[in-house]
Order: C-alpha cells, then structure tokens, then sequence
C-alpha cells in the first residue's frame, strides 16, 4: 500500500521489504541529551500509538541503534535543512535520521500518520522519506483579542499545529495577558494566569513551536488605551485605538508591556510589534504640527524605529505589519532594515490578479484606477505591481519588499471579517488565497507565512484552512485541493468520504446582507453569485436546501469518524447558526415585503425567538468545552445584538437592510 501524508513530504520512495513489529513493547531509542528534548514528543508518540493502532510503545535510552525498533538518531552530516528528516522503514529497524531535535521530531510525525494508515496485520512496507520545509516560518495568527478559550483547549490546538509541521504560533494576547503592577488595569477577566502563560509557553517550545507575541505598539491599543489610567496616551481622545507617538510617555509604557510579556517568554527570539491600521496620524496639536514638516509617513517611520531600537535591544528581532509603510511608500527607505515585514494580503486569490490594494486610500484599484490615484501612490503602485507587458503581478508588494532586501512573512487568511459570515469561514476565497499566497512567498524568497484567523468565528471551523496552509508552506510542491481534501478526511477524521468537504464549502458561502459590515468593500459578487439583497436571499432555495443538507451530513458523519469528532460537532453547530440566520433574513424580507401585515411579523419574531433559544442553548452546551464561561457569553451577546437590531426594525417598521 501507499502512504498519504500532510504535509506531503519532499521525496517518498516505497521499496518490497516489510519490517514486522515486535510481538511485545515496541522501542524509540534515542541519546540522554535527544531524550531530554524530546520527551514530550515521544510520550505523544507512543500515547497516540496506542490510541490509533494499539501498539504499545515506550521510549529508552540507547548509545547505538536497536534492531527491530525506532531509533532516533542526530548526524551532522545529514544533507537536509535543519528542520529535514529521513524516515526509512526496513526489515531490521525504523531509523529517523536529522541534524537536529526538531527534525527528528518532524520526522516522527510523518511516522504517526503512516501507523494511522496500517489497519490490519503488524507489518510496514519498507519506505525512505527525504523530507524538509520549503519555508522557513510556517505560523498561525491566535487572536485573542476577541475571543478566547481554555488552556487546554489550546494546548491541543498547539498539539495538531506541530503534527502538521507547523512552527510559529504568533499570539496577541491583547488584554488577556496577565499584565502586572501598574498594568494589571489592562487585564480582562478571563486573562490568562502567569501559570498558564508558562504552561503554554513550555508546551510550544515541546512541540517545537516558536511563539510570537504580537504586541500592537502604535494601532490597535485598544487593550490599555480603554482604561481610564492610560487614556491620555491616546493619538485622540475620543477613540482608544491609536497611541501618540510623541508623547514622552508612550515609548515608555510600551517597552514596559514588552519587558512584562517578554518575562514569560523564556524562548521566544521574535516579538512582533503589529504597527497595522494607525488611522489617527498626526492629529494631536504636537503630532499634526510634525506631520506638516515630516509627513505623516515620517511620523509612522519615527516612531517605528525607535520601537524597532527598543526590541533589538532586548535582543529580539522584530517585525511590522507593512500596510502604513504601503501608505506612504516614500518613507521605506527610511525604515530599519532589522525589521521584517509582515504583508498581508486576503484577496489575491490567483495568478492573474487583476486588482491590487490602495493602502494610502484603502480602496481595490485595477489598472485604470491605478492610473486614477494621487500622482506619488500612482507611481508607486505602477512601479510594484504591474509588468512589463503591463500585466498586474500577484502578491507584488511582497516581491518588492523582498528585493528591497527585506525579510517578508507573508500574511494569507482562513477566516477574516471581510467574507466571512456567522461564525463561518468562507473556504472559496481562503483556500485560493492561501494557496496563491503560499506559492508566490516561495517564489519571491520569503521567509514565510502565517495564516490569520481574525475576530469571531468558530474556532474549530478553520481547522482545514491551517492545516491546508501547512502543506501549502511545507511542501515545495504541495498536493492538489482535491488530493488535498481526500487526504484530509483520512489523517484528520479517519474516513474515505471526502462529501464532507464539499459541505463545508457550501455551507460557507455568504450571505451577508444583514452584516452591515464591508459588504461593499469586499466586493462579494465576484467570489460567486451570492443574494445581495433579503428578498433575494430568501427566495434562493439552493442556500436553503445547502444549509439543511449539510447539517444532515455532518450528523450522519459525526458517529463515522474515528478523530476529531468534536469538530465536525462545530461544524454541525456551524450549519445551525447559518439555517438561523437564513430564517431571520426569510422572516425579515417578508416583512419588509409586506409591512401591513402585523399578525405575520408577530407569528415569524414568535418562531424565530424559539428559533434562538434553541440555538442558544446548543452555542453553550457545545462551546462550553473549550471556551470559558464568560467569554462565551460575550461571543453570545454580541452575536444575538444583531438580531434584536433586526427583530426591532421588523416590529417597528423600518427597513434597513433591504439592499446595498
Ligand atoms: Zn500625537
């Protein structure tokens, strides 16, 4: 038989041999010093042994191989990059050789999966795996600020990010950091404990995760800027995102967060300092009249070096997100060349994009609207993105950070607030985008990605966007979808049906009408022919019919799989909160459709008030296991906030949300 595997590895050659198992206990040798690094990696290894084959194994030490057994084996001389691996399985023995711990970790990995897909008999066909990562940095986003969950739970989570050979988890913490002293002000309540924080931090580091932090030190503040004690660092004092990057007190404050969370960061060497979406620039009396010498751009460029110097002096290297440099491109050359540049991008989706963003106006322009902005960003962004022949080149602002000599991580996206609707991500446009994103890194000589999963949604649900996202940056050539997707279903749930992923498209497609958010900005017609009005929603039948399908699936599928039952659970609550909405919007467009009828209107609010309690309860009962008490009433409130909204235009005839 043949073996499939995520991420796929670089080169797989089968051979007739068989090596057969021990009739008892089945050893991983390794050295004192190779043990110490990798206990928890083999403990994972045998406990998942057990679980999916059972077959008992145990790790000891041993200064030479041992002959019908796996041995773990570090040789300098070995010719694959630090994290590569070979994997050989042969009639004497299983060996996994690499220069280092991590890759013998990685190497056991690949192990797991191919026990996974021996069902019968105590024999394993002879193999020789060569196998290393394309990228350097293969991370995942943690957004906290909105949402958060139990330590466990994402003790887990870190669990599958290093089965898939993911290596980055980059955090923002946000307010759920367990700020000290004169910062505990900062802290929500459901912050982590500091036991926690080092719980976590030794498990990454376990896994062979490197974490993250992303600390936003100039946008995004909201998490120090809301409380009383610091409001008066704010660039304006209405809105709490933005810190003055002139006042003497802001360089200050911020390098004693990065002191607070570096603490608990015994091994982490890179701490991000965000830097996206500042949208306040030089509008306090002292910052305004430095923008009107320097430009607003030289304010961002001033203030971002001397976080950058605060950093290096800690003696970490940093990055920054590259949109307000992409705003006032004049001021890059400005920029320290210690700083690697986060990129993102969620839209390109293809090889021949044909739009490409603004970011000094925010808006999507194609090659006329190009030509339309301001005479600097028209140049600029003719210079970067188009070729020769005038074609627009795909992720181009990545490949010109890159030959301006910068390192670029580039940021792809599993779930954002863009398309995304109810909790659900929308795979048509993610998985393109990764995909795209992903290849074009390589290309340009990227130092990585790392995929996002922004705000609300089920967390579970973008399960399949990381670990698509995994192959796609460990692989040089990464599997097809479709190949993709089978293997999927085998490693992940353990069953051959691939239906499932089918409805996990379908059920993610949008409609996002009654979501006021960016329905114009993203432009959804173009990813498929999606309702863009009530009416036209409630009388489209396929969604109807996708949503109650998929929920059919799903609950059939959930006593068929043999892992992860609890995801396709998320996934059933998924297709529950869609069909929710779907009757909301059928009961809002009737009403709107016929505003006399009073007895109508009260009967649909009746059905769809059982229809939320309903929902209500299954939210908790599920997502109780993984997030704790009061941030899921939180995720509750500000879910069902937008019905009552929609209920009260129902009821007193108003209609707000009948087109764009
Ligand atoms: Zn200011």
């Amino acid at each position: 038989m043949k073996y499939d595997f995520i991420p796929l590895p670089k080169k797989v050659v089968y051979n007739d041999s068989y090596y057969h198992l021990p009739d008892n206990t089945l050893y991983i040798t390794a050295s004192q010093k190779l043990m110490k690094r990798l206990r928890a990696g083999i403990n994972d290894f045998c406990k998942e042994l057990k679980e999916f084959c059972n077959i008992y194994a145990e790790g000891i030490l041993a200064v030479t191989p041992l002959k019908g057994h796996i041995n773990l084996i570090v040789d300098d001389s070995c010719e694959l990059n630090d994290e590569g691996y070979l994997l050989e399985i042969k009639p004497e023995g299983i060996y996994i050789i690499s220069k280092t711990a991590h890759g013998l970790y990685y190497g056991m990995q690949t192990l797991t999966q191919i026990f996974k897909q021996v069902t019968t008999g105590k024999e394993l066909r002879g193999i020789r795996i060569e196998d290393e990562p394309a990228l350097k940095v293969r991370g995942m986003m943690l957004d906290l600020r909105m949402q958060t969950f139990k330590i466990d739970y994402l003790l887990k989570f870190v669990r599958t990010l290093a089965h898939y050979k993911i290596n980055t988890l980059t955090i923002e913490y946000s307010d759920k950091f367990p700020y000290y002293g004169e910062y505990e002000v900062i802290r929500n309540p459901d912050c982590f404990s500091e036991e926690e924080v080092a719980t976590l931090v030794e498990y990454c580091h376990d896994h062979f995760v490197d974490i993250i932090p992303f600390v936003q030190c100039f946008g995004h503040m909201e998490y120090i800027l809301r409380t009383e004690k610091y409001r008066y660092l704010r660039e304006v004092d209405e809105y709490d995102s933005q810190i003055c990057p002139l006042n003497p007190d802001s360089l200050k404050v911020t390098k004693a967060l990065l002191q607070q969370v570096m603490r608990l960061h015994k091994y982490t060497t890179h701490l991000s300092i965000g830097g996206d979406e500042p949208y306040h620039l030089g509008e306090c009396p002292r910052c305004a009249d430095y923008a009107t010498k320097y430009g607003k751009g030289g304010l961002y460029v001033y203030y971002a070096n001397q976080l950058c110097r605060i950093v290096k002096d800690m003696g970490l290297s940093t990055s920054i997100c590259a949109d307000k440099l992409l705003a006032y491109p004049d001021i890059i050359d400005f920029l320290s060349k210690d700083f690697i540049i986060l990129d993102w991008d969620y839209w390109t989706y293809n090889d021949n994009p044909t739009k490409i963003m603004n970011w000094n106006t925010l808006k999507m322009v194609d090659r006329a609207g190009i030509s339309k902005s301001s005479p600097e960003m028209k140049k600029f962004i003719q210079s970067v993105s188009l070729d020769e022949k005038g074609n627009m080149i795909p992720f181009a602002y990545s490949r010109y950070f890159s030959q301006k000599g910068f390192n670029v991580i580039g940021l792809c996206s599993t779930a954002s607030i863009g398309p995304d609707g109810y909790w659900v991500p929308h795979y048509d446009v993610h998985i393109p985008n990764i995909n795209s994103f992903c290849k074009y890194i390589k290309e340009y000589g990227g130092l990585g990605i790392i995929n996002t999963a922004w705000e609300r949604f089920l967390f579970e649900l973008v399960y399949y966007g990381i670990i698509y996202c995994s192959e796609q940056c460990w692989s040089k050539d990464p599997d097809t979808v479709d190949n993709f997707n089978r293997k999927f279903v085998k490693l992940f749930y353990g069953i051959d049906d691939v239906d499932i992923i089918e409805w996990q498209y379908r059920i993610s497609r949008p409609f996002v009408i009654v979501e006021k958010k960016y329905p114009k900005v993203y432009k959804l017609e173009e990813y498929g022919r999606i309702p863009m009005t009530v009416f036209e929603i409630a009388q489209n039948n396929e969604l109807k019919e996708n949503i109650l399908e998929a929920q059919e699936v799903y609950t059939k599928s959930v006593d068929k799989v043999k892992w992860n039952k609890y995801n396709l659970k998320e996934w059933i609550l998924g297709a529950k909160v869609r069909w929710f909405w779907y009757e909301v919007t059928r009961c809002y467009a009737e009403a709107a459709g016929n505003p006399e009828n009073d007895e109508s209107v009260n009967d649909n609010i009746c059905y769809l008030d059982s229809q939320l309690s309903k929902l209500r309860e299954d939210i908790t009962s599920l997502l109780s296991e993984t997030m704790p008490e009061k941030a899921l009433e939180i995720k509750k409130v500000v879910f069902f906030n937008l019905y009552e909204e929609l209920k009260k235009e129902m009821q007193v005839r108003e209609f707000k949300h009948t087109g764009v």
